[in-house]
């Protein structure tokens, strides 16, 4: 799955633009986290790797902005169990564990659309990197 981050403006909030997508090109969209109303906003959606282009294509030909997300990626021999970014992740992604090691759970983190624990470490541990899977071309959010 590659993440897409939506933009869509006030104009398009009314619109039920994500769910023609859906149906016309029978692609199932996984929207992550919404932040919408009626000024307009953004939404996190998970779309299958073989579907990216088309559903990007399809989005902007609607006027949606897409972006494609950087993921963090810690460096576990740098993180010294600090706790600094556990409280700051909006999303409780980030957890101690029993034995005082830090967890980040990759499927709830918002990643670059966030990236309040990348500026948070004082270990500069965790870093944002682009989708493996993401396809460049359709841009990638800085
Ligand atoms: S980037 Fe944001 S959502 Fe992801 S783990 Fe860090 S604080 Fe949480
Ligand atoms: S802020 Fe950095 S050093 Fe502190 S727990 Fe999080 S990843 Fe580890």
């Amino acid at each position: 799955m590659v993440r897409l981050l939506l933009r869509f403006s006030e104009e398009q909030v009314p619109q039920p633009i994500t769910s023609e997508i859906i149906l016309e090109y029978k692609v199932p969209i996984v929207i992550l986290v919404a932040h919408v109303n009626s000024k307009g906003g953004e939404i996190l959606a998970e779309v299958p790797d073989e579907a990216q282009q088309k559903i990007v294509k399809a989005f902007r030909k609607k006027g949606v902005s897409v972006t494609i997300p950087k993921l963090i990626e810690v460096d576990t021999e740098k993180c010294f169990s600090c706790g600094s970014c556990v409280a700051l992740c909006p999303v409780e992604a980030i957890s101690i564990e029993k034995d005082s090691t830090v967890e980040f759970d990759k499927e709830k983190c918002l990643g670059s659309t966030c990236s309040i624990c990348v500026d948070a470490c004082p270990a500069r541990a965790i870093k944002s990197v682009k989708q493996a899977n993401g396809d460049q071309s359709a841009g990638v959010k800085k």
